[in-house]
């Protein structure tokens, strides 16, 4: 975080002839790993799926230029500035360009490193340090904006706060930001969050077959609490024992999304304290997919810290998204009949959250699972992997990016003509549903182990 961290290395910057010599000349905590930056080929291929390219055709909002930004610094030719930090923050890190890289360059890590970087060499604004590294910790510290939240939708006051928002909206970007926050927020708000609620263990129903840690996101159980229990209730009836440690917090995503890496490890080495007192899990499964995902990155981020690293790797290597673990023990636990009639079929519809499909590689499970649901049809979405503009708080942030590649969406869905979209992610959830809302439509925006529990239990 001090302002000498950055250093020239004054004997590389020119040869005994006075030549400058190709290389790192800027080092510094965060930086990108200055190898893989040169790796990049320039080919090209990852602006093809890049969403903020398309938008804006700007090379320096590609993931190309991104990196070309990155390496520019470390070769001395750039400050690590305001402007080059800009590029980095429009980037929704989706991980789109990751999957088609040929070099299989892990360009959004490098973007998020950049990030960092900056945050280590210039220290964090305000709103971060209040709003992502205050409040977003844990369910618990969640609970100082979640609980005025639950006031608010109980008292009803958006009937007469959200015209206000929206006509105030138009001539103050504070009031914009206020409004698009009210429209994400669900209609209905648990009355008490989860973790609350839920013991430590809770046993399977009937025989135990499976030991499952489950790690429960603070969206999850302050906002979407239905659907955890209902991935809770699900994972019972499959004959998995659940357990939910009490001293989990946040997984860390939202403070390497917004460059506190050392905040992201400090949450890292608690989680895997706490979950490595209960022996004998088969598994940690989440039903957030930002969170899982995270969840298998500890490996990467804590692979310098000398106590960590092996812990890390241990911890990361038992993470599953709940989607797969699903696709692994249903329908076989379930002894679901399947039937072919599909005269009263739910057509649904699957939406792939970012960082399930294009950062854990998790595409064909959940639809496997939607699949063998007993009267339910899966139509396809175009572009499913496509991100909703969701992006951890980028709809907050990058207002108008964001609503384009909402809108987007939502076109998409209604043109398959589905009743529900079926998805893994509370971002994504809370996206859609606020897009849908907004045209009126009526389908249906359901997490993956909602439905499957739902078909369960009128089968
Ligand atoms: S696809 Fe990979 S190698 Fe090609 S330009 Fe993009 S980052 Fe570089
Ligand atoms: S992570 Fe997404 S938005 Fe960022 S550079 Fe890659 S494709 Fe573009």
């Amino acid at each position: 975080m001090a302002a000498n961290i950055v250093l020239p290395r004054g004997l590389e910057l020119t040869s005994l002839l006075g030549k400058v010599i190709p290389g790192q000349k800027v080092f510094g905590p965060e930086l990108p790993d200055y190898d893989v930056l040169q790796n990049c080929l320039r080919c090209g291929r990852c602006l093809t799926v890049c969403p903020t390219y398309q938008e804006t055709l700007l090379e320096t909002d590609s993931p190309r230029g991104r990196l070309s930004l990155l390496r520019a610094v470390e070769d001395g030719k750039l400050p690590l500035s305001e402007g080059v930090l800009e590029h980095l923050y429009n980037c929704l890190d989706c991980r789109a360009c990751n999957t088609v890289c040929p070099l299989s360059l892990p360009i959004g890590e490098l973007i998020l490193k950049g990030r960092a970087a900056y945050s280590a060499r210039y220290g964090r604004p305000l709103w971060q340090r209040l709003s992502v590294d205050t409040f977003l910790t844990s369910a618990r510290s969640l609970e100082w904006v979640m609980a005025p939240a639950r006031i608010y939708r109980k008292l009803k006051l958006h009937k007469v706060v959200r015209p206000v928002l929206r006509f105030l909206g138009k001539k103050l970007s504070a009031f914009r930001v206020l409004y698009e926050m009210e429209m994400l927020l669900p209609e209905k708000l648990p009355s008490k969050p989860l973790h609350k609620t839920l013991p430590e263990v809770l046993p399977a129903y009937g025989e135990r077959k499976y030991r499952v840690g489950f790690f429960l996101g603070c969206m999850m159980s302050q906002v979407l609490a239905d659907v955890s229990k209902s991935s809770i209730e699900l994972l019972r009836r499959l004959g998995c024992e659940v357990v939910v440690p009490k001293g989990q917090v946040c997984c860390g995503a939202p403070h390497e999304d917004q460059g506190n890496k050392p905040k992201a490890r400090e949450l890292a080495r608690t989680n895997i304290e706490v979950f490595e007192q209960f022996e004998g899990l088969d598994v940690i499964v989440s039903d957030c997919a930002a969170c899982s995902g995270m969840l298998k990155e500890y490996r990467e981020l804590l692979s310098e810290d000398e106590e960590f690293s092996d812990r890390a790797k241990a911890f990361s290597a038992k993470v599953l998204d709940v989607s797969q673990w699903l696709a692994r023990v249903f329908p076989g636990e379930a002894n679901l009949p399947q039937s072919d009639a599909c005269a009263h079929c739910t057509l649904a519809t699957y939406h792939s959250p970012c960082h399930l499909g294009n950062a854990q590689g998790v595409l064909e499970e959940p639809k496997s699972v939607v699949r063998a649901l007993p009267e339910v049809k899966l139509v396809p979405l175009k572009d499913e992997t496509k991100c909703c503009g969701s992006a951890g708080i980028y709809n907050i942030t990058h207002i108008e990016m964001s609503r384009e590649l909402l809108k987007e969406k939502v076109d998409n869905i209604l043109d398959t003509g589905a009743q529900v979209v079926v998805t893994g992610n509370p971002g994504c959830i809370l996206q859609i549903q606020k897009g849908l809302k907004e045209r009126g439509a009526d389908v249906a925006v359901k997490h993956l182990t909602e439905i499957t529990l739902e078909k369960l239990s009128t089968d």
